[in-house]
């Protein structure tokens, strides 16, 4: 017999203790181990991201998918280039995009993430990375869909931390950094600096060899 999940109304495995499309738990007061935590916190973040702009009951912010969360500031001339000094990986795209990875470090440590927190020690630049890279290059790093133009210039956030994805409704034990991921990611666009997807890994994916 097939149970219905209460959060996303698909079909669950009667024995399942999450909903593998959602990650929502299937009863109250199951013990979960360490991986089955991690699994239906990417279930969760999947899910959220797939839904991401259906999920906006509440007032925009800067933080919220498909929004204007930094603001363009450098200009590009005639080659699409900015004026900034040619260096590191990204070179060669950090120099397409309208703004720095100071303006999304300064971004990443003000405007905290609604759909996952940091459970541990609180973030500090040290613990921020970002590339530039193109669109088709993001998704085989993050093996996702950006869902953008394979060329658009894409800015990717690698932030170390304690994370656990925040549930709609959840229940509200005590934070336990044992059973998070290490690893969240951020995707802006490099020329409007909207925020598009974010989520979590449980290995470092930047920085990345991107070809
Ligand atoms: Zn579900």
């Amino acid at each position: 017999m097939a149970i219905v999940c209460e959060k996303c109304e698909r079909e669950v495995q009667d024995d399942a203790k999450f909903c593998s499309a959602c990650g929502y738990p299937t009863a109250r007061g199951i013990s979960f181990t360490p991986e089955e935590h991690r699994a239906m916190t990417l279930a969760f973040m999947e899910h959220q991201r797939k839904q991401h702009g259906l999920l906006e009951p509440k007032p925009f912010t800067p933080e919220m998918a498909g929004i204007r969360s930094i603001t363009p500031h450098l200009a590009l001339n005639a080659s699409g280039k900015n004026a900034l000094p040619v260096s590191g990986v990204d070179a060669q795209y950090a120099s397409q995009a309208t703004y720095t990875s100071a303006d999304v470090v300064a971004f990443s440590l003000a405007h905290p993430s609604r759909v996952i927190r940091n459970v541990g020690a609180p973030l500090t630049a040290a613990d921020i990375t970002i590339q530039f890279m193109t669109d088709a290059q993001a998704d085989k790093v993050l093996d996702i869909a950006i869902g953008e133009s394979p060329d658009e210039i894409i800015c990717v956030v690698q932030m170390k931390g304690f994370w656990k994805g925040i549930m709609p409704g959840g229940r509200r034990n005590a934070p336990d950094p044992s059973l998070s991921l290490a690893y969240a990611y951020r995707v802006l666009d490099g020329k409007t600096g909207n925020l598009l997807v974010e989520g979590a890994r449980t290995v470092a994916f930047l920085p990345a060899t991107i070809s």
